[in-house]
């Protein structure tokens, strides 16, 4: 099995404030069911964390990077960049909405408007990745989609992975030290989220690779290395041209 590490959310430390980032930036983020509002009560997919479509976003890396892995990450995003309906400024120095940490070891980000609820010295997302790697663009491609909002597709509600629980836990615990509590957030456990409607897509950069001897041994994903149809899809839908055209409503 290949020893890829595996990305993780970084949540939001406040719900409350993840949530009225999330609407005051983009109304259209709010609960389908008005009811549901209350926060307590919301679970992860419950709400959205997109951007305000049309809105430039700037990125900043917290430390050095070279020209050739600036222009390596440039590249990669530009497959997220012409499906949607934002600006992309990569700024040396100043506030920015998206910043990158290249040091901690990780691959992980904040999803979408979670990153306006930190202070900007906190990375809201974490590449250990570099442009030799195989895995470069797909990582970056990854990980730039939770920035822009979008959730771990193998843990759609209609995912229903036949997983392996014992093997999973064990897999992740050996290779990554993840405890079971990250496992089954990261892993195994489905959002419930009503407002997330897009059809299940084995084939989303979204999706974690699964080898089959984490499952019933037939079950399994391949690396996904690029969008899919149905990311272009959703990006385009949840970034469109015309801002009143409002994604998640009319499903
Ligand atoms: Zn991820």
């Amino acid at each position: 099995m290949k020893n890829v590490k595996p990305c993780s959310i970084i949540p939001p430390t406040d719900r409350q404030a993840s949530y009225n980032a999330a609407i005051t930036e983009n109304p259209s983020n709010a609960s389908n069911n008005a009811s549901n509002n209350e926060i307590s009560i919301l679970g992860i997919g419950d709400y959205q964390k997109l951007w305000k479509p049309g809105r430039e976003l700037k990125i900043r890396f917290l430390e050095d990077v070279s020209s050739s892995f600036l222009r390596a990450f440039s590249q990669a995003i530009t497959h997220w960049i012409k499906h949607v309906n934002l600006k992309f400024l990569i700024v040396p120095k100043g506030d920015a909405d998206i910043r990158i940490t290249t040091v901690s070891g990780d691959n992980k980000s904040m999803i979408g408007t979670d990153a306006l609820t930190f202070d900007q010295n906190i990375a809201t997302m974490h590449l250990e990745t570099t442009p030799s790697d195989e895995d470069f663009e797909s990582t970056v491609l990854h990980e730039m989609g939770h920035a822009l909002g979008y959730l771990h597709e193998h843990l759609h509600r209609d995912a229903t992975i036949p997983w392996n629980r014992e093997k999973v836990y064990e897999h992740y615990f050996e290779n990554y030290g993840w405890d079971k509590q990250r496992v089954d957030e990261n892993v195994l456990t489905p959002y419930s989220g009503a407002i997330v409607d897009t059809e299940y897509d084995k084939h989303s950069i979204m999706h974690y690779e699964v080898d089959k001897e984490l499952t019933d041994g037939v079950w399994e994903v391949s690396k996904n290395t690029a969008l899919s149809e149905l990311d272009i899809k959703m990006a385009k839908r949840t970034y469109p041209e015309d801002p009143n055209d409002v994604p998640w409503k009319n499903l």
